[in-house]
C-alpha cells in the first residue's frame, strides 16, 4: 500500500538518516532530495518539504540566571520536558553550552536528595522528545549545545531503548552531529543499564560516549538511606560493573557525589568513598547540595566543600568540583521539576527565534568529569 505523504508526513526527530532515507525512498523521494532534506532539518531547523515534519513541543516557558538557560517544552498532554543549558568556559575564555536533557517527565528513583523526585513518574520520553530538547536548544532558543549530558529529569537507564536511539540520531553524521564523546550517560547505579550501555559504546561510532555514575555515599548504609536503588543494586556490584565499562584511553567515569551535610560530608566518608574508588578509571566530581523544597538538609558551605576536596587529593583521587549554577531558576542540581517554576514569570526569550537576548555576564566554569565533556549536570 503506498501511504499518501501528505496525510501522515514524516516525523524526522526521532530517526536516524538511514532510516529516514527508507521512508523518503518508500515515499518516491531520490536519495540525494532526501538526503539534502535529512540535513537541512537537523543543521538549519527547516523542513523542506510538506511531507516531512519537525513535530517538537514549544518552548512554553524559558528563564535565564546569568548565562545559564533553562527552557519548558509542553507536550501534546500537557506535560513539559525541561532542560538546561548550561556555560562552560574553556582555558582561553571562550563559552561553549552543556545542555541537560531529560529522559523522563518525572523520575521513579526516589533520591531523597532530589526534587524531581517529589514528582515521581509521569511518563518516558520516546526518542523523537528527547531530540527534540536538543533541537529546541539548537533551533528555537538559538543555542547549540557542544556537550550533552543526560543528567536532568528522569533516570535514562529506565528508559533505556529511547535513550540509546536518541543517542543514534543526535550522533548521525548527516544530522545533528554530535561527538559521541561530548554526550554522557548518567544513572544512579542501575546496574542493568550500565552493562547494556557499555554493550552499545563498544559498538562503531559510540566507543567515546561517556558514563557518568551518581553515587552519592561511601557506603551502602548512608547510599541505602538517600538512594533506595541501593537496596537493589549494592555498591560492590555497582563497583563490578563501572570497572567493566569500556573507557577508552584516557577516559574516566564520572562519579557525582552531592555533598550533603551531616549526611555524606564528613572526612572519614571521604576516606572511605575513596578507599571504594580505587582501582576505578574515574573523576570525582563534587556537587554542593542545593536544598530541594521542604529539605531536611542545608547547602555546605565553602569551608565544608574545600575541606572534603581536600581530604580527597590527599587520598590521591582525582576530583572536580561544580560550580551550583542556575540556582535562582531551579534549574540548579537535583531541581528539575519544580512546579513553582510553573507559577513564576519566565524570561520571554521571544521563541521560537534565534535573538535570545540572553544576560552575557560571564560566569566561571563548571569543572567536567574530563576534558572532553562538560560533564555538568542537573542533578
Ligand atoms: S537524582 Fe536522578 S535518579 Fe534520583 S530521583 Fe532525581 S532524577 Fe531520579
Amino acid at each position: 500500500m503506498i501511504l499518501d505523504p501528505l496525510l501522515s508526513p514524516i516525523d524526522i526527530l526521532g530517526l536516524t538518516r538511514d532510516e529516514f532515507l527508507d521512508r523518503a525512498l518508500a515515499f518516491g523521494a531520490k536519495r540525494p532530495r532526501a538526503l539534502a532534506i535529512y540535513r537541512a532539518a537537523f543543521r538549519d531547523g527547516v523542513a523542506l518539504e510538506p511531507w516531512v515534519t519537525l513535530r517538537r513541543p514549544p518552548i512554553v516557558n524559558s528563564h535565564v540566571e546569568g548565562n545559564t538557560i533553562k527552557f519548558v517544552q509542553r507536550h501534546d498532554d500537557g506535560l513539559e520536558t525541561e532542560s538546561v543549558l548550561i556555560p562552560m568556559f574553556g582555558r582561553a575564555g571562550q563559552m561553549t553550552r552543556t545542555l541537560c536533557v531529560s529522559s523522563q517527565i518525572g523520575c521513579a528513583m526516589g533520591c531523597r536528595f532530589c526534587e524531581t523526585a517529589q514528582m515521581g513518574l509521569m511518563r518516558n520520553l520516546d526518542a523523537a522528545a528527547i531530540v527534540a530538547q536538543w533541537f529546541g536548544a539548537t533551533h528555537d532558543v538559538g543555542e547549540r549545545p557542544k556537550n550533552i549530558v543526560f543528567m536532568g529529569m528522569g533516570e535514562p537507564m529506565d528508559n533505556l531503548d529511547s535513550v540509546l536511539q536518541a543517542l543514534r540520531v543526535l550522533c548521525d553524521h548527516d544530522g545533528a552531529a554530535m561527538a559521541a564523546s561530548n554526550i554522557a550517560v548518567s544513572t544512579v547505579g542501575r546496574v542493568d543499564g550500565i552493562r547494556r550501555y557499555g554493550d552499545f559504546v563498544r559498538q562503531r561510532g559510540f566507543h567515546r560516549a561517556n558514563l557518568a555514575v551518581s553515587l552519592n555515599a561511601p557506603n551502602d548504609e548512608i547510599r541505602g538511606s538517600i538512594m533506595p536503588i541501593n537496596r537493589k543494586h549494592g555498591m560492590a556490584e555497582l563497583r563490578e560493573a563501572m570497572l567493566s565499562f569500556p573507557l577508552r584511553p584516557k577516559a574516566a567515569i564520572c562519579v557525582e557525589y552531592v555533598l550533603i551535610p551531616g549526611v555524606n560530608d564528613a572526612l572519614d566518608h571521604c576516606d572511605e568513598l575513596c578507599a571504594y574508588l580505587k582501582g576505578i578509571r574515574c573523576s570525582l566530581n563534587v556537587i554542593p547540595y542545593n536544598p530541594r523544597r521542604d529539605s531536611p538538609w542545608r547547602a555546605p558551605t565553602e569551608d565544608e566543600v574545600s575541606a572534603f576536596m581536600a581530604r580527597a587529593i590527599e587520598n590521591g583521587q582525582f576530583v572536580k568540583r561544580r560550580q551550583t549554577k542556575g540556582r535562582s531558576v531551579m534549574g540548579a542540581c537535583g531541581q528539575l521539576g519544580n512546579p513553582h517554576i510553573r507559577r513564576r514569570k519566565f524570561v520571554d526569550l521571544g521563541v521560537p527565534g534565534r535573538d535570545s537576548g540572553h544576560a552575557t555576564q560571564t560566569d566561571r566554569a563548571a569543572p567536567g568529569c574530563n576534558d572532553e565533556h562538560g560533564g555538568d549536570s542537573c542533578r
